[in-house]
C-alpha cells in the first residue's frame, strides 16, 4: 500500500503523462463494511497516475481527468491516496447524476503527512455515476509532482450500516514534528563547492561518530562543526561536510549537508543514505559514552526521519556495517538495537495527527547537476 516517495521523482519525469501500469484493485479501504470499487477511466487516466503539474497563467485548473466508467453500485464517497511534492493542491470531484446531469465540483478533504503521503475523501450525491477528477492550483510554486496510486468509491451509508462503526482509515506512518535543528546558518557554514546531487527519497540511515571532542556547549559544538566542514572540504577535498546531521553531548542537533542532498559518509553507499554523526569518540582509547541528552536527541531524530520518509528501522545501521571501520565506536554501535527499538516506540506526547495544509513538505531539486564529490572516500 505504502509507496516510497520515489514516486515523486518519477512523477517529475512524466509531464502530464499517466504511468502505463494496470490499475490495482481494491485496497484503500481496510474496513470490513461496504465493497469499494476502483475507479476505471475509459479514455481518461490509468492508475497509478503520475503527474508533474506546473503553474499555468490564467487557469487555476492544473489537471482534469476524463470521465471514469460508471460503477456497479451506488456510491457516495470517493477516497484516494498518493504522494505529493507540493502541498498547495486542491482535489475536486464531480459525478454523473442519475438524470444525466453532472454534480457540482466538490473539494476533497486532504490528510497530508510530513513525508508527502496523503489521502483524501470527498462526498457526492448517491448513484452509480462516473466520476471526474480535477486538480486545482491552491498556490503552488514551481513544479508540483503528484502520484495517485488509488481512487476508489464506496457507499458510506452501507459501510457504516455493515460495520456498525467506522474503523480506521489507511494509516501511513504517523507524522512526527521535527526536533529542533540548528541550521547551517547558525554555524556559518561555507557553501558547497559544487551543486549537490539531489536526494529526494532517503531510505536508510547510517550512524557515525565524529571521532572528535564530545562538546557539551552549543558554542563549542558550532565551532567544531565548522572545523569538520573545513577538514572535509579543504582537507579531504569534498564538496561539503559529509554528514546530514550532527548531535553533540548536550543533545543539540546540527544540520550538516542538507537532507535533500546526497551525503558523503559511507564509501559506495551514500545513495538514499542519511548520515548522522554523534559527536565524540566512542571507542578506545577515549571511550566516550553517549549522554542521556545525546541518546534522546538521536532517538528523536531517527523517529522523525522514519515518520517523514518512511525509513524502516531495520535500515538504521552503523558505519561499520558497510565498511571496515571502528566508526561509530563500540559504545554507540552496541546500543543500536536499543536505539532502533526506542525510536519505534510511540513518541512522548505529540501534537495533532492530521495536518490539513502545512507548508511545502517535500523539497525537490531538479536543477542541480548530479555529481559525485570528487575523490570522496568516506568520513570517520
Ligand atoms: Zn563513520
Amino acid at each position: 500500500m505504502w509507496k516510497k516517495p520515489a514516486a515523486v521523482s518519477a512523477a517529475l519525469a512524466l509531464a502530464l503523462v499517466a504511468a502505463l501500469v494496470a490499475p490495482r484493485l481494491g485496497g484503500a479501504l481496510p474496513d470490513s463494511g461496504a465493497d469499494s470499487f476502483p475507479a476505471s477511466f475509459g479514455g481518461g487516466p490509468k492508475l497509478p497516475l503520475a503527474l508533474s503539474l506546473r503553474k499555468l497563467s490564467a487557469s487555476k485548473t492544473l489537471y482534469r481527468s476524463g470521465e471514469s466508467r460508471a460503477f456497479p453500485q451506488s456510491w457516495t464517497e470517493v477516497i484516494f491516496e498518493g504522494t505529493e511534492g507540493n502541498s498547495n493542491l486542491v482535489y475536486e470531484f464531480s459525478k454523473r447524476l442519475p438524470d444525466g446531469s453532472r454534480s457540482p465540483w466538490v473539494s476533497a478533504e486532504i490528510h497530508l503527512f510530513t513525508n508527502g503521503r496523503f489521502w483524501g475523501r470527498a462526498r457526492l450525491p448517491a448513484g452509480n455515476g462516473a466520476l471526474r477528477l480535477k486538480i486545482m492550483d491552491g498556490g503552488i510554486k514551481g513544479a508540483a509532482p503528484v502520484f495517485l496510486s488509488d481512487i476508489e468509491v464506496y457507499d458510506a451509508q452501507a459501510q457504516s450500516a455493515a460495520a456498525g462503526a467506522l474503523s480506521t482509515q489507511p494509516s501511513p506512518p504517523e507524522p512526527v514534528l521535527p526536533p529542533l535543528i540548528h541550521t547551517r546558518k547558525e554555524w556559518r557554514a561555507k557553501p558547497t563547492r559544487n551543486p549537490y546531487e539531489p536526494m529526494t527519497s532517503p531510505w536508510r540511515i547510517t550512524i557515525h561518530h565524529t571521532a572528535g571532542p564530545q562538546t557539551m556547549d552549543l558554542k563549542d559544538t558550532l565551532r567544531e562543526v565548522r572545523f569538520i566542514q573545513d577538514f572535509q572540504q579543504n582537507g579531504r577535498g569534498w564538496d561539503d561536510i559529509g554528514y546530514h546531521f550532527l548531535i553533540d553531548g548536550a543533545g543539540n542537533i546540527i544540520e550538516g549537508r542538507p537532507v535533500n542532498a546526497v551525503g558523503s559518509h559511507v564509501k559506495g553507499f551514500n545513495d538514499g543514505n542519511i548520515g548522522i554523526a554523534v559527536m565524540g569518540y566512542f571507542s578506545p582509547p577515549v571511550n566516550d559514552e553517549l549522554t542521556k541528552a545525546q541518546l534522546g536527541a538521536l532517538v528523536a531524530l531517527i523517529r522523525y526521519l522514519h515518520g517523514r520518509y518512511g525509513i524502516a528501522f531495520s535500515e538504521v545501521k552503523g558505519h561499520r556495517d558497510y565498511e571496515r571501520t571502528e566508526c561509530p565506536g563500540d559504545n554507540v554501535y552496541n546500543l543500536l538495537p536499543e536505539i532502533r527499538k526506542e525510536a519505534a516506540a510511540p513518541p512522548p506526547a505529540e501534537k495533532p495527527l492530521t495536518i490539513k495544509r502545512p507548508p511545502l513538505v517535500v523539497k525537490l531539486q531538479n536543477s542541480a547537476v548530479p555529481r559525485w564529490d570528487g575523490r570522496a572516500v568516506s568520513a570517520p
